[in-house]
């Protein structure tokens, strides 16, 4: 099983060269419209990205299963998107298994080292004790590396549910990396984006930024030491990677930033070692089941408030008749169940391994009723400081016994929103479906790429709320809470879909909006992707799509007291319909980010 057979990685060279030409005479550009959508039958994949879709499209038509084609489009994007998800960071997937009618999740999330403590981000160089600025200094730091999950979650995914070894699932990612793929406008701008944090380290610099500007648009890129790194996960398996020679090397780059002679900040080194990585383990966890107008939703539990937070909302907005199909009624209603959901999930939810996180009432139907009745007819708050305060759930389970998170009322909590991290979507002929969210955090991670191995470590850690008493403080061997949301639903005549998004807690509420289009508003799984996003996260203001504000929606829901903030991007979501006759729809974003790519096997 632990091994690469080369004639696999050879017959993946042809193929990715055949890609990269592609690219290159336009035939397939990465934002070209047609792609975002796709019918037909045989599996389908759905992406940022066009090679790597291709790439879980040629691993189904071979007879991969939809785990195969997961883990091989997610190496694939390793590659090519390299700034929102790679080894070096963690994700979460879930995973429909036909065979057996049941959906389980995998937890490959970053991981704290044991040395850390709640006082983690405390600037070493205060003498008040300050926290370090978020950025640079703390996204661009030792400090906020976690061990990351994303080596093994793959390997786990592929024992126990795929028919692919790791090399053979990593061989079209190996010849990616090896013969080059098309630079984009998408990849250079992150670049150019972080270009002052990625020049503070010496192999970031000579990585992404040769001669000291991004590579052009449309030269080719290669990355010998990605794919060095992935042959040697190919050859060694995960040991390589948690106990090998990359461990060392992490361990080395966490503890000794590589940092040029006069880094234009100071770069704070972690305490993260060998004995962390050599720990780390993935977790095969139960999904959050949630039941909406007849649909059966299954999302991802904690340590990610995805699931839970969804679920909430969902509990709340199924005490409104929305049959008027009224978009300013539903979308009022679905802002205010955001705040009053964003409210609870700050004050209650971290690593369950860590902290008693009150479910059962959460997630009561009774709870979900006591916030819909605070919601009324006009957005009740005004200006930009004023938020919810979290509910008490303790009531409505059988442990009503206070937890210390009962005591942070105020719904606090870390908000980061940025629109990085990667979704990927895959269904086979079988009837399996994945959906799958990764990461290494901020758009580059800590922007550390690990000196001869290729690949950016994560900052997960700055996903930790610095300032305790809080259920989600930085603890030794704790996972920092992840808004991460992938989605599996069932309808209620049979289809199943499987979706999700990028996006940092705006993660929850696009995966919301998803499916409040398709299930309250009727939109096919495309134009649900397309439509404007709509994000209140318990702040005054709620965010949108730029342009929405001045629609007629948008202008109603503003006679309503909301204060919409226009903001260029949120969410480049991938999502797969699988009908009852057994054809799918697959959808990629068809702007944001550059737009994606969806396909089928057979079209
Ligand atoms: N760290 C984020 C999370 O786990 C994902 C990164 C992002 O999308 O900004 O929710």
């Amino acid at each position: 099983m632990r091994c690469i057979r080369e004639d696999w990685v050879r017959r993946w060279v042809t193929v990715a060269l055949v890609l990269g030409l592609s690219a290159i005479i336009g035939l397939r550009s990465p934002a070209q419209g047609p792609l975002a959508v796709a019918s037909g039958r045989g599996g389908a994949v759905a992406s940022v990205d066009t090679q790597a879709t291709q790439i879980g499209i040629e691993i189904l038509r071979n007879g991969g299963n939809a785990v195969d084609a997961a883990v091989a489009a997610a190496a694939a994007l390793g590659v090519v998107e390299p700034f929102s998800g790679g080894i070096g960071g963690g994700g979460f997937m879930v995973i429909y298994l036909h065979d057996s009618d049941r959906v389980i999740t995998i937890d490959g999330r970053e991981q704290a080292p044991v040395s850390a403590t709640p006082n983690l981000f405390v600037d070493p160089d205060s003498p008040t004790g300050a926290l370090l600025p978020f950025a640079p200094n703390r996204i661009s730091s030792g400090v906020a590396v976690g061990v990351p999950g994303t080596p093994l979650e793959w390997a786990e995914a592929l024992n126990r549910y795929g028919s692919l070894t790791l090399g053979e699932a990593l061989a079209p990612a190996i010849a990616l990396a090896e013969t080059g793929f098309t630079v984009d406008a998408t990849f250079a701008r992150q670049i150019e984006q972080n270009q002052d944090r990625f020049s503070a380290f010496t192999s970031t610099q000579s990585l992404y930024l040769p001669n000291g500007r991004p590579p052009s648009v449309g030269a080719v890129f290669k990355n010998p030491d990605l794919a060095r790194s992935y042959r040697l996960l190919a050859t060694q398996g995960v040991n390589a990677f948690y106990r090998g020679e990359i461990a060392e090397a992490i361990v080395q780059t966490v503890q000794q930033p590589p940092t040029v002679a006069s880094p234009p900040f100071p770069v704070v080194p972690g305490r993260l070692t060998l004995d962390d990585l050599d720990r780390y383990a993935v977790r095969v966890r139960p999904p959050v089941v949630s039941e909406y107008r007849g649909y059966t939703l299954y999302g991802m539990g904690l340590p990610s408030s995805g699931g839970i937070t969804v679920s909430e909302v969902l509990n709340i907005l199924s005490g409104f008749d929305f049959s008027s199909l009224d978009p300013v009624k539903v979308w009022h209603s679905v802002i205010e169940a955001e705040r009053l959901a964003f409210a609870d999930r700050n004050a209650y939810l971290g690593d369950p391994e860590f902290v008693d996180v009150p479910l059962p009432g959460l997630l009561s139907q009774e709870f979900a009723q006591t916030r819909r009745a605070e919601i009324g007819d006009r957005a009740p708050l005004a200006g930009a400081e004023v938020r919810a305060l979290a509910g008490n759930p303790l009531p409505y389970q059988n442990d009503p016994s206070p937890s210390m998170t009962a005591a942070v009322t105020l719904g606090r909590g870390s908000d980061h929103e940025s629109p990085s991290t990667t979704h990927l979507t895959v269904a086979d002929a079988a009837g399996n479906l994945v959906s799958y969210t990764f990461t290494i955090e901020s758009i580059g991670g800590s922007g550390i790429v690990v000196p001869g191995y290729g690949f950016l470590l994560n900052n997960e850690l700055t996903d930790f709320d610095p300032t305790p008493p809080h259920p989600n403080v930085p603890e030794p061997g704790k996972r920092p809470r992840s808004s991460m949301a992938p989605t599996i639903a069932v309808a209620p005549d049979g289809r199943m879909l499987a979706f999700g998004s990028p996006g940092g807690s705006t993660i929850i509420t696009t995966v919301i909006g998803l499916i409040v289009n398709q299930i309250d508003l009727n939109l096919p799984l495309d134009q649900a992707i397309a439509a404007p996003r709509i994000s209140q996260r318990n702040g005054g203001v709620t965010q949108v799509d730029s342009g929405f504000e001045t629609s007629a929606t948008g202008q109603r829901l503003l006679d309503l007291g909301h204060v919409l903030e226009p903001v260029p991007e949120i969410g480049a979501a991938t999502g797969i319909v699988r009908n009852l006759d057994g054809s799918f729809v697959a959808a990629a974003e068809p702007q944001r980010r550059g737009g994606g790519a969806a396909m089928t096997v057979q079209p």
